[in-house]
């Protein structure tokens, strides 16, 4: 069926509140709809977690009504805003009054007045987000689509309900927005729409950092991230709240000898781990894999361009990048660190002969986070040479092999040394000091290496030998 004959028909509205909604509707005279994302992603087929009804008059009152007509479900009120929610089977339902607004300059809060469900559509960002669904008993699920919403939902495309100049102007959020749907749901940008960003960029300066991030993540979960990624460098949205991304961007040449483009390697890397994983942090360490090149990118004679300590650079680059785009500063941060400076590893690991005692220090560093930085260090195997692509990828199976059978053999994973401090302290009648830390890190690094077995017996056996040499 396409969507010109959906306009037509009456819409299947299948969660069980609507009936509720309709009856409760009826009997106190109110106009309601459905009407926003719901409304988008069901013609779309995709899932939603909320129901948002407008109402011409009060929303919270409809919502009082329905949720007692529910048998006394809680209902959340928010009198400022004239909104009210309560949850229902799986979905939280909002009901909001329809409003007019009206916007200053500088600011994202409108003038707001009470106002007719065509002037609700009117607020609405695009076209496709200001789909209505009747629930009113003369023409329950009847579309309304004052904008053409419909047609730009069959044609794909993200555009504007009024001129998108002063779409974007009033609230700058959109233009993200704009690029967030555009990635998300694999949509154009119509040409007038973009034009209008591409004029307005710099207004994104009064949002603030949480919802420009709120809608970036969104980005980085949408099947390729590089659409929305490339959208927003072309923009020139990028620049103002990511600048060390673009950054990475262009290449140099000295004496015939380029080194290649990080920003387009990046997304490369970017979208080809977003094949295998839907994991925000994972997502986000592909992203700044590579973001300590810039400050460490150097031509030197007879080797070309260097990035030595790009890892360690981009690890502390990681902490300064997520405390300025107001991301969590907690252990998320630490995972994402920990996989920038450790993304070179199984790489160098696998351009060499892969020795036991290698793959135990890389399944010591890396620990439970081992299996992901795998998916980041093969997601960086990216060359125009297709035959060192193919060695590479070769490679890594043999490291992944190894990884398995080391693990299975000596548990390095999940490292807890064997002898503990106290121990030694008892056995050797010591007072805390230095010499306690060396000799758990000799039997450390003896397990490692492959000198002893990860277990009690050979690593008691290993401490008096080494006890002897270190206490003198
Ligand atoms: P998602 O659930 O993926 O975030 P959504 O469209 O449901 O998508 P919400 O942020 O929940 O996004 O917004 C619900 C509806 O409210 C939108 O469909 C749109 O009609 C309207 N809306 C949200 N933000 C804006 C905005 N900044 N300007 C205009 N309308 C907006």
């Amino acid at each position: 069926m396409t969507f010109i004959e959906i306009e037509k028909m009456q819409l299947p509205l299948k969660h069980p509140i609507f009936e509720v909604l309709a009856k409760i509707a009826d009997e106190k005279g109110i106009e309601a709809y459905v009407i926003g994302g719901y409304v988008r992603d069901l013609l779309l087929h995709r899932p939603s977690k909320d129901i948002d009804v407008v109402v011409h008059g009060s929303g919270i009152e409809l919502a009082e009504e329905t949720a007692h007509h529910l048998g006394g479900l809680h209902v959340s009120v928010f009198k400022n805003f004239g909104t009210a929610m309560f949850r229902y089977k799986g979905m939280e339902i909002e009901f909001v009054g329809a409003r007019k607004e009206s916007y200053r300059a500088n600011s994202r809060k409108p003038i707001v007045e009470k106002g007719s469900i065509d002037d609700d559509q009117k607020r609405r960002d695009f076209t496709i987000n200001a789909l209505a669904i009747s629930l009113n008993k003369d023409d329950y699920g009847k579309l309304i689509d004052p904008f053409g919403g419909i047609e730009h939902l069959e044609e794909r495309l993200i555009k504007t309900p009024l001129e998108p100049r002063v779409t974007f102007s009033d609230d700058p959020l959109r233009m993200m927005r704009a690029i967030r749907f555009a990635s998300q749901l694999n949509f154009q940008i119509e040409e007038n729409t973009f034009n209008a960003i591409k004029e307005y960029h710099h207004r994104l300066r009064i949002i603030s950092m949480e919802r420009i991030m709120d809608e970036f993540n969104k980005i980085m979960l949408s099947p390729e991230p590089s659409r929305g990624i490339l959208l927003l460098d072309e923009a020139k949205l990028l620049e103002i709240f990511f600048p060390e991304l673009v950054a990475l961007k262009g290449v140099e040449n000295v004496n015939g000898v380029k080194h290649k483009d990080n920003f387009y390697h990046t997304l490369t890397v970017l979208d080809t781990l977003s094949l295998y994983t839907k994991d925000l942090w994972l997502r986000w360490a592909a992203l700044l894999h590579d973001i300590g090149k810039p400050v460490t990118k150097k031509f030197v004679k007879g080797q070309g361009w260097t990035f030595y300590g790009h890892n360690h650079v981009g690890e502390r680059m990681v902490a300064k990048i997520f405390n300025k785009l107001k991301l969590p500063q907690n252990e998320k941060m630490k995972y994402v660190q920990k996989l920038v400076n450790l993304h070179m590893r199984p790489i160098v690991l696998s351009e060499d002969i892969v020795t036991d005692s290698a793959v135990r220090r890389l399944l010591f560093d890396a620990g439970d986070d081992i299996d992901d930085l795998m998916t980041l260090a093969e997601a960086d195997i990216t060359s125009k040479n297709e035959e060192k692509v193919k060695r590479f990828l070769k490679n890594f199976k043999i490291v992944r092999r190894k990884l398995k059978e080391v693990e299975e053999k000596d548990s390095i994973r999940n490292f807890q040394p064997p002898i503990s401090g106290e121990e030694i302290i008892e056995t050797f009648h010591l007072s805390p000091c230095k010499a306690v830390g060396d000799i758990k890190s000799a039997i450390k690094e003896a397990i490692l290496d492959g000198i002893i077995g990860n277990n009690y017996e050979e690593a008691k056996e290993y401490m008096f030998k080494i006890a002897k040499e270190i206490i003198k």
